[in-house]
């Protein structure tokens, strides 16, 4: 961090306490989806917002949580489907019925 300029170091660090943020709301989400998913899904939009406005990239292993079109927190069997086949992960959505595909490791 030698010679960085004060207003790079704050913006690390908010980066840093974003990505926090974002791991506690998907945490949260997990808990509560099975009692209120309304909740679920509320969590996983503040958890998009935050990715947003803090510009961090979304860890891939929260990816398969929500869908990707309309940001519903999705459990696989439950709502949708998760898949991971050949690198890659698909997202089937039952609210808006949509597939989506990112690459996955
Ligand atoms: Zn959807």
């Amino acid at each position: 961090m030698h010679g960085m300029h004060p207003r790079a170091k704050r913006k690390q660090k908010e980066k840093r306490v974003a990505k926090e943020h974002i791991k506690e709301l998907f945490h949260q989400a997990d808990e509560v989806f099975a009692a209120r998913p309304d909740l679920a899904h509320r969590y996983v939009h503040l958890a998009r917002v935050t990715q947003m406005k803090y510009k961090v990239r979304m860890p891939r292993e929260y990816k398969r949580k929500y869908c990707q079109h309309c940001y519903h927190y999705i459990r696989s069997g439950v709502n949708g489907r998760v898949r991971i086949r050949d690198g890659m992960l698909t997202v089937f959505c039952d609210y808006c019925r949509k597939f989506s595909r990112t690459p996955f490791k």
